[in-house]
């Protein structure tokens, strides 16, 4: 299909579904069901498996009619890590059950992959799963799990067989966050908020129709998920969107506050947000529809790197006035439901960006990633590879 045949039908779904007056589910719901809302999902499933690329016009032509949209902030693990995930290992049951939720933010999700003992060595999960009827019976702790407390569904990745290698006996389930043996605690973090929480696991019960993937393919399924994730943090569309955005205007901003240096650093930023952009683009082009590989975690990489010398750079140029946090929110207790690194202060920048280096796997772990499986080097050495799980010392 044609970018014309594409905006034409776009006219055509607004002229029957006025956004000023349908209802916001509703409207949200039909643009799903006519195909466009993600319009590289296949047909049946909210798209009509047209190029990724054709996104950003469709997305502007509903914006402009003002009409709302899913809230994609308020579900980004369930957009951009667990949609995917479904839509590559999922049955079509699981795809017509969860997909269209998750998209209008009926059904928000979260990710219960990170326990107290594995984060980087994510394989390491000791989580249990052990099959009982046709079900599944769930024990564990998972931490670090960010809007677990708005979630309905999660991913999970748990241990169904301990006498397997560590990367063998693990499988993927969709998790009921409902489930009365889940509890949710707040975990507070560097900006004073908690943003994320500790999870415990009680026996709770999964469907095995809520499996995702083979049983003991845990480990393909979630490295899908981690690819995804990757390319999904940091993904900027538009030049001068995000920090280098944020950082551009407090600049322009606050000529007293301006000094050569600092105008060399701030430059020498610029270039490398705008490279880190283009590269993303060609990136994303590339991958069409096809699953993101180990070179998302080239980006990753750098987007922390570069968000985090933005927010420094940014509290350089405020001075004092840029530790100062905002009155009403300053340091407190807060749930958000959403990460917004453009609308909030710049000491609240800062610190966030501290975490931008940990989340979807630490830099180090990343450079290793790009180091082997991107470049070729020789692996890092792993004795444990072989070893049934049970085995290892712990
Ligand atoms: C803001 C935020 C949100 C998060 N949200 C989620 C979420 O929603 N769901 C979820 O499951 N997890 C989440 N995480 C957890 C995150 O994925 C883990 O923190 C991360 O994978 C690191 O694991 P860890 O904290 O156990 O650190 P560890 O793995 O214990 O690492 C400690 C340090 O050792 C280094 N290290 C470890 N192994 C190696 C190695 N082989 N080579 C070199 N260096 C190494 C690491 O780089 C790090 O500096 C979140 C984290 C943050 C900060």
């Amino acid at each position: 299909m044609s970018i014309e045949g594409l905006r034409a039908l776009v006219a055509d779904f607004l002229a029957g579904h006025d956004p000023r007056t349908t209802d916001r589910l509703e409207f949200l719901r039909a643009r799903y069901d006519a195909g466009l809302a993600w319009v590289a999902y296949p047909q049946g499933h909210g798209g009509r498996g047209l190029p990724q690329a054709m996104q950003p016009e469709v997305d502007r032509l509903f914006a402009e009619a003002g009409a709302p949209d899913n809230r994609p902030g308020t579900n980004g693990i369930g957009l951009g890590m667990a949609a995917p995930t479904i839509l590559s290992y999922g049955t079509e049951e699981q795809k017509d059950r969860f997909l269209r939720p998750l998209w209008t933010g009926e059904e928000i999700w979260c990710q219960l992959f990170s326990e107290p003992g594995a984060g980087s060595d994510l394989a390491n999960v000791s989580t249990r799963a052990v099959r009982d009827g046709d079900g599944w019976v769930v024990n564990g702790q998972k931490v670090w799990t960010s809007g677990a407390h708005n979630a309905r569904y999660a991913i999970l990745v748990a241990r169904t067989d301990p006498d397997q290698p560590k990367h063998f006996g693990l499988t993927y389930f969709l998790c009921d966050m409902t489930d009365p043996g889940v509890d949710v605690r707040p975990l507070r973090q560097i900006t004073g908020e908690a943003e994320f929480n500790e999870v415990f696991l009680t026996d709770v019960r999964i469907p095995d129709s809520q499996r995702l993937g083979a049983e003991g393919e845990g480990w393909k399924v979630a490295n899908a998920t981690l690819n995804n994730e990757r390319v999904s943090i940091g993904r900027s569309a538009e030049r001068e969107s995000g920090m280098i955005g944020v950082v551009a205007r407090t600049w322009r901003e606050h000529p007293e506050k301006r000094t050569s240096e600092l105008h060399d650093r701030l430059l020498r930023l610029w270039a490398e947000a705008e490279v880190f952009r283009m590269t993303g683009a060609r990136l994303r082009q590339k991958l069409a529809q096809g699953q993101p590989g180990p070179e998302g975690s080239a980006m990753k990489l750098a987007f922390a790197r570069i968000a985090q010398q933005l927010s420094g750079l940014e509290l350089e140029i405020l001075g004092e006035d840029g530790l100062r946090y905002e009155s009403d929110r300053g340091w407190s207790m807060v749930r958000p439901e959403t990460v917004d690194f453009t609308g909030r202060d710049a000491g609240y920048r800062y610190l966030r960006a501290k975490g931008n280096s940990i989340e979807g796997g630490t830099s180090e772990i990343l450079r290793n990633v790009v180091a082997e499986r991107v470049l070729g080097l020789p692996g890092e050495h792993r004795v444990d590879k072989t070893l049934p799980w049970k085995e290892i010392p712990r």
